[in-house]
């Protein structure tokens, strides 16, 4: 005897676990115990181990199970910085300010104003009450009070497009600064564009004396696509 309780209730019914849209993503950091560390070599996770095997042989690496919920369970730790890739267009490359509470997003904006994707349809255009001083942004995402930079990428490997669509997603305030050049760039193409994703290595000395070193996630449009 079957239980009924879905019948009733067909929308209560579980739906099957969430379909992974794509081949895989590309990664710029990973956790070390519950600290978030940035990579200077591309992290690649995927559910599919052909993925991780092309990708193991594309960019360095071995092919290895991780620790995680989801779905995208074996990662390869390439030794790759700089690859290219292609975009479909424009729309590839999402940017807006999200912080996220267990439940998903909270307060989706661009910075000024909630837009789409904010869980509150009538808040859509209202001032969303961020401060204007990018400091006081970052102060405040850094005590989990205040969105952040999420944004993502789709593309498929200039090496091998057929090998599917991944993804990449970043909250570096580094990329900000760039993102209109990057974002114009694809404008201004249209269409599809090769694109260079790179963890780009800084490093400098503070007034005070002190070094600072750091790797970001840096996007370059370097041309149309056929
Ligand atoms: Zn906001």
């Amino acid at each position: 005897m079957a239980l009924r309780v879905f019948e009733t209730d067909p929308d209560a019914k579980p739906k099957p676990r969430d379909s992974y849209d794509y081949a895989g993503r590309f990664r710029s950091g990973m956790l070390v115990g519950r600290q978030p560390k940035a990579l200077s070599e591309w992290r690649v996770t995927t559910d599919d181990p052909d993925v991780a095997d092309k990708i193991a042989a594309m960019f360095g690496g071995e092919p290895a199970e991780w620790d995680t919920e989801k779905s995208d369970n074996i990662q390869v730790m390439t030794d790759t910085k700089k690859l290219d890739v292609i975009v479909d267009g424009p729309s590839a490359l999402r940017s807006r300010m999200a912080q996220y509470g267990t439940g998903g997003p909270i307060h989706v904006c661009d910075g000024v104003q909630f837009i789409s994707g904010h869980p509150e349809d009538e808040e859509i255009g209202d001032d969303c009450g961020c401060p204007r001083s990018l400091e006081d942004r970052k102060a405040k995402a850094k005590k989990q009070i205040g969105p952040k930079p999420d944004i993502r990428l789709v593309f498929r490997l200039a090496d091998d497009p057929d090998l599917g669509v991944f993804m990449f997603t970043t909250g570096s305030w580094s990329l900000v600064k760039i993102l209109d050049e990057v974002e114009s760039a694809l404008a201004e193409i249209g269409g599809p564009a090769r694109v260079t994703l790179e963890l780009a290595f800084e490093e400098y000395d503070t007034k005070a004396g002190r070094h600072v070193e750091y790797t970001w996630p840096k996007i370059t449009v370097t041309g149309a696509a056929e």
